[in-house]
């Protein structure tokens, strides 16, 4: 069948359309096979039934021409065998003479005793009267019921027949009842005796037709055949022997023809009982043609099972094939020569051969790249011949058709046949290009992100450090600049001036300016290891020291700001475990960010004021374990847009403001384990919250102290 779908004026041709003719065309050719099949077997079932039947039909026919033909020659000896025994009885009975009557009675007798098929003899003048007379001595004589002259006219016929054809003849045959209430079929022969051509008288003998059937055919008769003498319209005469117990009834006739009187000879015999089987050849012929249908039977059912097993192994197969085609894994077969026996389609794509070439490559494989044959054969070897190493799979390189090289992944097991025995090895063959080139890209992109992952952090600890830096450095002008008015200050008086005071402040202003290096120094070193997330180690410091150590700082500020600070320490309040300076640089960008907050109030009174509050915060039951740092000012207050993103680093709303503050507060308190929170403060402003963890409690703090800068 052509599986080329061709367009057709139907319509457009669409893929779908093809696939859908094509299966139709599949479909009706599987439909046409399997009716065919059908046909022609129902065709052989039918012929061999046929067959069977004509057999069976044709060996009864035959069996019945047997018996028949049988019959037939049965009859014809029969028949023999009377026409013998009549015409011996006539050669004895013409030797009978009349001479003496003495002598002739003795003649009879004996002859009758011989012959029991004759019942009488007589010896009649030419004129037909009775002279002599002898009725056979072992029965009732036959005419003792009925007187002889009633047969006179058959006698006569015959002899006068006799007369005519000078010689024996026979009369027709007649009934004559006997004595015993039964009675007997007759028939005379009647033989003209002659002395030197002178008619001197007739014998008579007189037949009795039943006792001629048993006396001269019955040796010959075999069991289950019947005899008969009948009419030509089918009277029967007389009878001998019993019919069988068959169901078809056989008849032979044949015709006695004797001078003056022809008798019809019919022998039957009954054969074929009610059986199925009414002989051996019937019954052998009937049972080969049963068992003939049962091997039949039994052959169509074994195809049927053949041909499911054949279907289930056909869509297994194409089932398989699928799979294989499918695969974008290489699948390779090798004998234990190292010959490949299979490959898929995906193997063949893969190092870019046909089938064919890989089939007939020998145990070099044509994809081995040509300076590692020698390497790779060695190491094929070592790996079949350990099994565990085969199993666990290996990289290599192949080599393209086309000169190219690629990484492959193999993973080998041995083939086992149906019957248990090593044949082979099975690969399964994954092409590792594209992961390689993925890892190498991943591993590209990493190098990159570490890359910019320390370019951020130098980005980060440079903005850290510039906003951190801010304060001691401004600081440090400060003091510079206050120092250096003090000089001003102190060549403008002359000798007016009190050199050990203004040595005095100097000494202050430059110790302090050394504190603030220090500081700046130290800020350095703590915001590189806040950005290197290098943890530091922590300390306990008792809050007031750490409110002291921001203090001048903080004071610097607020007497620029004109703020007023004031700071308490609650008197419980325990020490706390914290990275000091960063804790610090918390305090100063809040205490920062609240002196700030406040730039619009109003000055003097007590419109700007920032409280800073240590105290220790206590759970029920508890001992100490955190102290809450409180910032509060008397501000603008925060807004709810600006409170979303408060802690987001670079947010800001100060024309100056980095943004960094408060993102590093809330870094640097978590680090610690605290929290950073803020609240609205009545009647106006901000205050944030933060905690650190308390150590065991700590002396006393100092009492609240207020450095008024205003
Ligand atoms: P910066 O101070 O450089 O702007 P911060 O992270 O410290 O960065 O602060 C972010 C913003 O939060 C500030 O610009 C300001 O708007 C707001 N803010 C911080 N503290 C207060 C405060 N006490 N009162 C009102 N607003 C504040």
């Amino acid at each position: 069948m052509d599986s080329r779908a061709s367009p057709t004026a139907a319509g457009p041709v669409t893929v779908a359309g093809l696939a859908k003719r094509g299966w139709r065309q599949l479909g009706r050719r599987f439909r046409g096979h399997l009716r065919s099949r059908w046909l022609l077997w129902t065709m052989l079932v039918l012929l061999l039934a046929a067959l069977l039947g004509l057999l069976v039909w044709l060996t009864g026919r035959y069996e019945a021409s047997a018996v028949q033909s049988r019959l037939d020659a049965e009859a014809l000896e029969v028949v023999s065998d009377l026409r013998n025994g009549l015409a011996r009885n006539m050669r004895q009975l013409q030797l009978l003479t009349p001479d003496k009557p003495s002598v002739w009675s003795a003649q009879s007798a004996e002859l009758l005793q011989q012959r029991r098929e004759i019942v009488r003899l007589e010896w009649r003048d030419p004129q037909l009267q009775t002279l002599l007379g002898q009725d056979a001595l072992m029965r009732a004589p036959v005419f003792s019921r009925t007187p002889r002259a009633q047969s006179a006219a058959d006698v006569n016929l015959a002899c006068s027949t006799a007369m005519r054809f000078e010689g024996a003849a026979y009369s027709n045959s007649y009934f004559v009842p006997q004595p015993d209430g039964l009675g007997l079929e007759l028939m005379d022969l009647c033989i003209p005796q002659t002395v030197s051509g002178r008619l001197i008288g007739f014998t008579v003998a007189t037949y009795a037709l039943s006792d001629m059937l048993v006396e001269m055919a019955s040796a010959r008769l075999p069991r289950g055949y019947a005899l008969a003498f009948t009419e030509a319209d089918g009277t029967r005469l007389a009878m001998h022997g019993q019919l069988g117990q068959g169901q078809k009834l056989y008849q032979a006739q044949l015709l006695l023809d004797l001078p003056g009187n022809t008798l019809v000879v019919r022998m039957e015999t009954r054969q074929g009982t009610a059986d199925l089987f009414p002989n051996p050849l019937s019954a052998l012929v009937s049972s080969m043609a049963l068992a003939l249908t049962l091997v039949l039977f039994l052959l169509v059912r074994d195809m049927r099972r053949r041909q499911k097993v054949e279907q289930d192994l056909a869509e297994a197969l194409a089932f398989r094939n699928a799979m294989e085609d499918s695969l974008s894994t290489g699948l390779r077969a090798r004998d234990l020569q190292g010959n490949i026996t299979y490959v898929n389609p995906a193997f063949c794509k893969m190092v870019g051969l046909q089938a064919e070439q890989l089939l007939r490559s020998g145990d070099q494989a044509p994809y081995w790249p040509p300076e590692m044959v020698a390497l790779y054969s060695r190491r094929q070897q070592d790996r079949y011949n350990n099994s565990a190493v085969l199993r666990a799979g290996h990289e290599s390189v192949f080599q393209r058709s086309d000169g190219t090289r690629f990484p492959v992944l193999i993973m080998e097991a041995p083939l086992i046949n149906a019957q248990g025995r090593h044949t082979g090895w099975m690969s399964a063959v994954l092409d590792i290009s594209e992961q390689r080139r993925n890892e190498d890209l991943s591993r590209a992109s990493q190098d990159r992100l570490q890359a910019t992952a320390r370019l951020a952090m130098v980005g980060e600890m440079a903005s850290l450090l510039s906003h951190e830096l801010n304060q001691p450095l401004a600081a440090i002008a400060s003091y510079a600049n206050g120092s250096v008015n003090l000089l001003q200050d102190a060549l403008q008086q002359g000798q007016a001036a009190d050199g050990a005071a203004l040595a005095a402040d100097l000494l202050t202003a430059l110790q302090r300016i050394s504190g603030q290096a220090e500081r700046a120094g130290k800020v350095i070193r703590s915001v590189h290891d806040f950005v290197r997330r290098r943890e530091q180690p922590r300390q306990a410091v008792a809050p007031q020291d750490l409110l002291d150590a921001i203090m001048p700082l903080v004071a610097l500020q607020a007497r620029k700001l004109a703020v007023q600070v004031i700071s308490t320490v609650a008197p419980d309040c325990p020490a706390v475990l914290c990275d000091r300076t960063m804790v610090e640089q918390v305090l100063l960008n809040l205490v920062r960010n609240g002196m700030q907050a406040m730039q619009g109030t109003p000055t003097g009174g007590a419109h700007r004021v920032l409280e800073l509050q240590v105290h220790a915060v206590h759970s029920e039951g508890e001992s100490v374990r955190w102290v809450e740092f409180s910032v509060s000012d008397l501000g603008q207050g925060i807004d709810p847009a600006a409170a979303q993103q408060l802690f987001t680093p670079f947010f800001t709303t100060k024309a100056e403001g980095m943004g960094l503050g408060l993102s590093l507060c809330r870094t640097v308190v978590e680090q610690h384990g605290g929290t950073l929170r803020f609240e609205s403060h009545r009647p106006q402003g901000t205050v944030f919250h933060f905690t650190l963890p308390a150590t065991a409690l700590s002396k006393a703090a100092s009492p609240t102290r207020e450095l008024s800068t205003a």
